[in-house]
């Protein structure tokens, strides 16, 4: 297309816009085709939003000069130049300077630092910056556009930082509206002039497009000229092997002449994959589908296509990815991951009120015959139609988990990628948790390697085992060497490790599965069956610890709830656990991480701790009898002291106070290598709380802390 040229003025690109396009001219790809697919899929949005105003607001949409929703490609052979061409909604002037260069995107980021981790050029569409596709195989850019009511603008940039805006209008190629990109190709990449690569290419990525997609081709017919026989001798002496027929009976000759001329022919199918039936759908057509909808390069994970019909009818195509977006909890991005249809047309692709929050990496498109045209989002919002529909797509959601969990192979990439949902889910859809809650997978104490589901728990449980037990922590390493599970681990137990900080969200909701309580090992009412015998033993041993355990309360003051005497102990001589209701030590830990915590609920929730001591461990044993001694007995207390910080450690908490717990330590290595008295009493003047004298006892006292230390 010609183009005059006034009033230019020149806008410099957004920097992270710059090294991008930087990076998409340099970089040796092969798999440069994809710009079609990417201009292709910007041209039927822009439709998709002219197609919606068209119905809401027909007088704005300007069909009395364009009446018609389509999509053209034109080779020009004699100029270089591929031009896909919509009817859409076009841009304003701040439109093609906002959007074809100013504004950034997090997109524009993430895909530069997704390319330098290895990944690939195709996947640019995701991001949402397919237009620089075009500089795959162009070097030099023009984009005409109009918007209904406002005038012809051109875009132009050969790259290199900066693009030009030209008021349009005084352009003998007037657009009726949408938008004209003109792609100066490079002088390799004039392929993409070829018909058949470019009605290959549009069949490839682009079939499911919901609009007329026009090709313009050249086609020859041949063409009978009446001619006089002088004239026709004279050619044929002169050229010969000219095509041209002689008719001996007639005086008069005609001849054939080949004649080339230009026209539009559709190159895509456009019968929507969803009005198939199933069966009839190849598993190939579901990939080109998935990927033209999608924008991804790979093939989805897990495909369901249904029709609901009766009181109230639509039909569904849904795909699980294989993996998960870069932004998939991003929430402030609107999610446009189900299409709404009514009766074929294209409604919107952000509508809330389709599925739920958490399964919101499910990609598809409804179409409902219900629904009339015209809707409004507010009439959406309190939709009864859209009600049902959220419910039957969730429930063949679940269905197709299901059917994803029976194929182990396939269900370990999917729950790399999406448990997080699923647990936001339990979280979330009451109706669904239990269901939900059986996709749930988990390493444990027993299983190595792999993950196992609830469902495997129990039927591995032990005879006389009651509950289902987990630890909640940083990692499996921390949980795994954690004093908590200890006597579940003797009594051969298994217990589950969450590890995942949504766990801790997860367990608030779920509180038993299949009839069987979940127990956190870390929190208090952990009761493991006792025999008879063991339950005297332990009474009695209450009785004869009552004493330590007022006397660890009254020094330890407020820090802790209470002590008491605990059954989960085997190796470890004390531990803080947690009230029921209040937050774990490891959602303390998630919570002090969240910088934005609310700080009247920290204060309510924050762990009520309660000490829990192990009465058959040797240092319990000779506390004790160092307490009943003397009670007021200092080193009795600096070594409570120092039992309670190290609980604090072991059990998951951080430390209040680490530089006094660092002086304690330190003075028990001194003891440790006899450093002489007076370092340490000089050490002690700074720590008035601590005894300053080092008895023997005390030294004795010290080795066995030294060895818990270690
Ligand atoms: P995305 O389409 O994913 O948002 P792009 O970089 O491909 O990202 O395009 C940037 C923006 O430019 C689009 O969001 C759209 O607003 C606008 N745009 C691109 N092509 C067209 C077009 N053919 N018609 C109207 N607007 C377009």
């Amino acid at each position: 297309m010609s183009t005059t040229q006034n009033k230019e003025e020149q806008f410099h690109f957004n920097a992270d816009i710059q090294q991008l396009m930087g990076l998409i001219i340099n970089t040796f790809y092969s798999n440069k085709e994809i710009f079609l697919r990417e201009l292709i899929s910007n041209a039927s949005d822009a439709l998709d939003k002219i197609r919606y105003k068209s119905i809401t607001d027909p007088d704005s949409a300007g069909l009395n000069v364009e009446p018609n929703f389509k999509i053209k490609i034109i080779p020009d052979k004699n100029n270089n130049t591929l031009t896909i061409q919509d009817t859409g909604i076009g841009m304003t002037r701040d439109e093609l300077i906002n959007n074809l260069g100013t504004i950034a995107k997090s997109g524009t980021k993430a895909f530069m630092e997704a390319l330098n981790s290895g990944a690939d050029i195709s996947m640019i569409g995701q991001f949402g910056v397919g237009f620089y596709s075009a500089y795959l195989v162009a070097d030099k850019v023009v984009v005409l556009s109009k918007a209904v009511g406002q005038q012809q603008y051109k875009w132009e940039s050969q790259a290199g930082g900066t693009f030009f805006i030209y008021d349009d209008s005084e352009n003998p190629n007037q657009l009726t509206r949408g938008s004209a990109v003109i792609l100066h190709l490079k002088q390799d990449n004039l392929e993409f002039l070829e018909e058949k690569r470019l009605k290959d290419l549009v069949k490839k990525h682009s079939e499911f497009i919901g609009f007329p997609i026009e090709l313009q081709v050249e086609k020859t017919h041949e063409k009978e000229v009446s001619d006089d026989e002088e004239d026709n001798k004279e050619k044929k002496t002169e050229e010969g092997e000219v095509q041209e027929e002689k008719n001996k009976d007639e005086k008069k000759k005609k001849k054939k002449i080949k004649e080339v001329t230009t026209e539009f022919e559709q190159v895509n199918k456009n019968k929507p994959l969803w009005m198939k039936k199933p069966e009839e759908v190849t598993k190939e057509e579901y990939a080109n589908f998935y990927k033209s909808l999608t924008n991804d390069w790979e093939d989805h994970l897990s495909v369901k296509q249904f029709s609901v019909e009766g009181g109230l009818e639509f039909k569904a195509v849904l795909f699980i990815p294989k993996r998960a977006p870069f932004d998939l909890f991003e929430t402030k991005k609107k999610k446009n991951n189900i299409k709404l249809y009514v009766r074929r047309v294209f409604i919107m692709d952000d509508c809330e009120e389709l599925i739920p929050e958490y399964l919101g990496f499910i990609k598809g498109v409804v179409d409902s015959e219900d629904l009339p045209l015209n809707i409004s989002r507010e009439f959406l919002q309190h939709n009864k139609i859209l009600k049902v529909i959220k419910k039957n797509i969730t429930k063949k959601c679940i269905e197709m988990f299901q059917e994803l969990s029976e194929n182990t192979e396939d269900y370990k990439k999917f729950y790399e990628q999406f448990s997080k949902n699923l647990k936001l889910g339990i979280h979330e859809d009451s109706a669904n948790r239990t269901k939900l809650a059986e996709f749930l997978r988990f390493h444990t104490s027993k299983s190595g390697e792999e993950q196992i589901s609830l469902k495997d728990y129990i039927s591995k449980m032990k005879e006389g085992q009651k509950d289902i037990y987990f630890i909640t922590g940083e990692s499996k390493a921390s949980v795994a060497a954690s004093p908590f599970v200890e006597s579940l681990k003797k009594k051969d137990y298994e217990v589950i490790y969450m590890v995942d900080p949504i766990d801790e969200y997860v367990i608030q909701q779920l509180k038993e599965f299949d009839g069987k309580k979940l127990k956190n090992c870390s929190k208090e009412g952990l009761e493991l069956d006792q025999t008879e015998d063991e339950k005297k033993k332990f009474e009695e041993l209450k009785s004869q610890f009552e004493g330590l355990c007022k006397l660890i309360k009254d020094i330890l003051g407020d820090k802790i709830e209470k002590v008491q005497l605990g059954q989960r102990l085997e190796q470890s001589p004390c531990v803080l656990v947690t009230g029921e209701y209040g937050w774990s030590a490891n959602m303390e830990r998630i919570m002090k991480a969240q910088a934005l915590r609310d700080p009247s609920m920290s204060s309510y929730m924050m762990s009520k701790k309660t000490l829990e001591i192990n009465a058959s461990h040797p240092i319990m044993t000779e506390l004790k009898k160092k307490a009943d001694k003397d009670k007021s007995d200092k080193t009795v207390k600096d070594l409570i002291w120092l039992l309670y910080e190290t609980a604090l450690l072991t059990s998951g908490f951080s430390l209040d106070d680490p530089a006094h717990f660092a002086s304690r330590i330190h003075k028990m290595i001194k003891l440790g290598l006899s450093i002489d008295d007076a370092a340490i009493e000089e050490e002690d003047e700074k720590l008035p709380s601590l005894e300053k004298k080092s008895e023997t006892a005390n030294t004795e006292a010290t080795k066995s802390k030294m060895e818990e230390v270690d």
